[in-house]
């Protein structure tokens, strides 16, 4: 499921990067393209001026100098009389360039076309020299022109000049910048996939985690209730034939196990709360001293019952008053020192203990137990982790630090576990 997720977004990301990033090339090469064009018309109008000025000024239009121009400038020439190609025409393509005469022909087709749609192009030409500029495109070599025709004024009206630039090279320049930019966005498309790939699967890690969380809690939780349900039915069952004596022994097993499975439930459904935001906290100003002192009473007879010295350590100086849920964090005391009681075997020590340094209260329980190795710190807060020395103990479904855990967090504290001189281990709530 998270896998066609992750394609999907993948995808949904890449593909909407690329559509912009496409339309912005299009965007410049169109900005680009229509720039390019309009500067190479506008300098060959001036190469055209500055032809025709030349041209005014010579009184005998040598062939010669039309033969250096159409070398210089990439130009290709032509000079009529009365509508009739000149000599010079004659010499240039018996020289060689059959095409000359095709492409004179299709250049005036469209300057006579241009003439009849629109008068004023010809206007100026009885007074003065005229020209005038277009483009083109030639169905013979099926490439774009720039064609002049130069109208000689009133002392040569009948002479004409065509000059014709070819667009090739400027359209090969385009085909190139076109293909260039092909290039670059196929790259950035890949990239973009890559990116996308990596970005998304960072974005859904902690989703899918939570997921595998919730799948493992609900396995867990399953695992835990069938054990208590198990011998409840099976318990059940015997009770059916028992003797009324057993029967009472069977009914006990019942209830005990009833009580199993009712603690477990209610902290699979304070946990569960945490997760919803739920989870209620109604802080007020208490004395942890006193909580401290109260925890220890409740479970000093329990401690004595396995033989281990319970003692409570305060500050000397009176403790300032803290703000925070008292229900709340008597209830992680309880689940600490429980532990504590738990995994410290007989004739152990537990110690109680509170200080106040600099805005915070540091409460801790310290047992000398089987303590933790530093693998299992890691993981002893996650829920249902249980040390695999301690899976025997009854009543203990791993849920206890989970709990604490969310309780010290939702007060904007924190737990933490270290090792204790000489075995064991110390639980500190920093609030
Ligand atoms: P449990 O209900 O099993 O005690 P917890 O979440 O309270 O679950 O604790 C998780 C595990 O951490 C326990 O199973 C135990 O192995 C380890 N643990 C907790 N407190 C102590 C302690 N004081 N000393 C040694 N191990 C402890």
């Amino acid at each position: 499921m998270f896998r066609k997720v992750h394609i999907r977004l993948t995808l949904l990301c890449a593909g909407i990067t690329a559509v912009i990033m496409i339309i912005m090339s299009l965007c410049y090469l169109y900005v680009s393209e229509t720039g390019l064009y309009r500067n190479q018309f506008q300098s060959f109008q001036n190469d055209i001026n500055t032809i025709t000025t030349n041209l005014e000024q010579q009184s005998v239009i040598s062939m010669e100098w039309l033969s250096k121009m159409e070398a210089q400038g990439n130009y290709l020439f032509f000079v009529l009389d009365g509508g009739v190609p000149f000599l010079y025409n004659q010499l240039s393509s018996v020289q060689g360039n059959a095409t000359r005469g095709i492409l004179l022909d299709e250049c005036r087709n469209v300057y006579q076309n241009m003439i009849a749609k629109d008068a004023s192009v010809q206007s100026e030409s009885s007074y003065r020299s005229s020209h005038f500029e277009f483009e083109f495109v030639s169905e013979s070599t099926a490439s774009k022109y720039f064609g002049s025709v130069i109208n000689m004024g009133p002392y040569a009206s009948t002479l004409e000049i065509i000059v014709l630039s070819s667009l090739q090279s400027l359209e090969e320049q385009i085909l190139e910048q076109r293909f260039h930019f092909i290039l670059i966005d196929l790259a950035a498309i890949i990239l973009l996939t890559v990116f996308a790939w990596l970005f998304t699967g960072l974005l859904l890690k902690p989703i899918m985690e939570n997921h595998q969380k919730q799948i493992r809690f609900v396995a867990s939780a399953s695992h835990e209730l069938r054990t208590p349900l198990a011998v409840i039915l099976s318990a059940a069952e015997c009770c059916k034939n028992a003797s009324a004596e057993k029967r009472e022994g069977f009914l006990k097993t019942i209830h005990q196990e009833g009580l199993r499975m009712s603690s477990l439930v209610n902290d699979m459904l304070t946990l569960s709360g945490s997760d919803n935001q739920r989870f209620a906290v109604y802080p007020k100003s208490i004395e942890l001293d006193t909580l401290l002192m109260n925890s220890y009473e409740a479970f000093d007879p329990l401690a004595r019952e396995k033989s281990i010295t319970l003692s409570v350590s305060l500050p000397d100086k009176a403790v300032p008053p803290c703000s925070a849920d008292p229900e709340r964090i008597s209830q992680v005391i309880s689940i600490l020192l429980h532990n504590a009681i738990s995994y410290t075997p007989e004739q152990g020590r537990i110690e109680l203990s509170l200080s106040h340094k600099k805005e915070h209260f540091y409460l801790s329980v310290r047992d000398n137990g089987i303590g933790i190795s530093d693998e299992d710190k890691k993981k002893i807060f996650d829920r249902f982790y249980r040390v695999e020395k301690s899976r025997s103990a009854k009543g203990h479904f791993g849920l206890g630090l989970s709990i604490a855990y969310e309780i010290i967090k939702a007060h904007g504290g924190s737990i933490q576990v270290t090792d204790a001189e000489g075995g064991g281990s110390i639980f500190t709530i920093i609030l």
